[in-house]
């Protein structure tokens, strides 16, 4: 299984995994131990979880493994002793783990928190498989103007981008009319308002077709998720907000499709498994065996497709108005939805006020242009500020 190589023309890829504890980084080390021909590991990192990582390294020999917890050093240094790995902790540690030589790094950190690591592998022109996308929504431009001013390459992760990039025509722009992003609606599509503003983190993380972290499994309930998609989409496929559709199809076989101005659709179709758009980054450009189910679609029979709701889902209409406006506008609806999902886990706010947060947020910050990174962080702490002190006073 050496991704359709000849053993002889194998050449071993070294990679980085940013966020190796989370749903992303665990499939993506599912499928490096499938293949250990062919791939070394370079750097581990992880937030807090030092037993996963210390565990991950030893499987994988990584080089350095890297917790961003200061408090947790101790404990993964304990859980390496002995194994020639080298440990180190805090953010600083984190950008030294994506400025290691890896060809290939996988940015599967969870929020703003991942942009620096991303944007320090971007700059040393690596290959970055993103799955990351609040750090494109957050800075887009000035992500892209790194990619090419620094000979990167952005493979997308998100299984909507990943379809996408697969059948969208690169060399000939003028040909495509619009994409066209799935969204399984999540788990309350068929939800009333009144349902949904009772429902709890239990319910809202319990996706119906795919298992992930918890943060991005309520921004698919609130289907915040598809709006940062939209905006992520705009950034990955230079197209404008009107020429991107969304479009509820509840099986989430079909992981999107791009419609080219003769009237073919391509789409890109699968079980729902997050190993193929990642395997399809960690190949690249060659395809790679995976253990994801092959599609049987005379078993699944039927694949629906409907309008999205924007009085249910509110937050696929801010996001939109977020893109038009462009600016700092994506970088506060980004900010202020990574506060608000954190508030409603912890029990401090209703489902509902999610987006009542965001709008209120946006409402309240002006918009600006973001030429430089400190400007993006500088507002990325403005918003979740005023986000913040919305919830603590109230909303009502
Ligand atoms: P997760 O919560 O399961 O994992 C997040 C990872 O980031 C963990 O390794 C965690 O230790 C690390 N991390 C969290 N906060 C950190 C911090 N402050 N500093 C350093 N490291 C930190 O999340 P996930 O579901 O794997 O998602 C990761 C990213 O991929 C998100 O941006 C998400 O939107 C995107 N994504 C995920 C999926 C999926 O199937 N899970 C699909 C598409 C896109
Ligand atoms: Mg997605």
């Amino acid at each position: 299984m050496v991704m359709g190589l000849e053993r002889s023309e194998q050449i071993v890829r070294r990679v980085t995994i940013l966020g190796s504890t989370g749903s992303v980084g665990c499939n993506t080390i599912d499928l490096i131990e499938r293949h250990p021909e062919a791939f070394s590991v370079e750097a581990l990192t992880a937030n807090s979880n030092a037993e996963l990582l210390a565990d991950q390294a030893r499987r994988l020999s990584a080089r350095l493994a890297v917790v961003a917890d200061k408090a947790c050093y101790v404990d993964l240094k304990r859980s390496l002793q002995g194994s020639g790995i080298e440990v180190a902790a805090g953010r600083e540690a984190l950008i030294e783990a994506a400025n290691r030589p890896a060809d290939w790094v996988m940015a599967a950190i969870v929020g703003v928190a991942g942009l620096a690591p991303t944007l320090t592998a971007i700059r040393r022109g690596a290959i970055v498989a993103l799955a990351n996308k609040e750090c494109l929504i957050s800075a887009g431009s000035l992500m892209l103007n790194e990619v090419t001013k620094c000979g990167a390459t952005i493979l997308p992760v998100d299984s909507e981008h990943n379809a996408i990039f697969q059948v969208f025509d690169f060399e000939s722009h003028d040909s495509i009319e619009r994409i066209i992003l799935t969204a399984s609606g999540g788990p309350f599509l068929t939800y009333t308002r009144e349902d949904m503003e009772a429902v709890t983190p239990d319910q809202a993380v319990a996706h119906p077709n795919w298992d992930m972290g918890a943060k991005i499994s309520v921004d698919s309930a609130t289907m915040m998720n598809k709006g940062l998609e939209l905006i992520e989409a705009h950034y990955l496929f230079g197209l404008t907000e009107d020429r991107i559709d969304i479009l509820v199809h509840p099986q989430s076989i079909v992981h999107s499709m791009v419609a080219y101005v003769d009237g073919s659709v391509l789409a890109q179709l699968g079980t729902p498994d997050m190993r193929t758009p990642i395997s399809y980054t960690l190949g690249w450009p060659k395809r790679m065996v995976t253990p994801s189910a092959q599609l049987n679609l005379a078993q699944i029979g039927n694949l629906s497709f409907e309008a999205p709701d924007i009085q249910k889902f509110p937050a696929l209409e801010l996001a939109r108005q977020a893109l038009k406006a462009g600016g700092s506008a994506p970088t506060i609806l980004n900010a202020a939805n990574e506060v608000a999902v954190l508030a409603f886990m912890d029990g401090e706010i209703r489902f509902l006020d999610i987006p009542r947060i965001v709008a209120a947020t946006l409402e309240q910050t002006a918009t600006a242009t973001l030429d430089t990174l400190d400007l993006v962080h500088a507002t990325d702490q403005d918003a979740r500020e005023t986000a913040r002190s919305i919830i603590t006073r109230g909303l009502r």
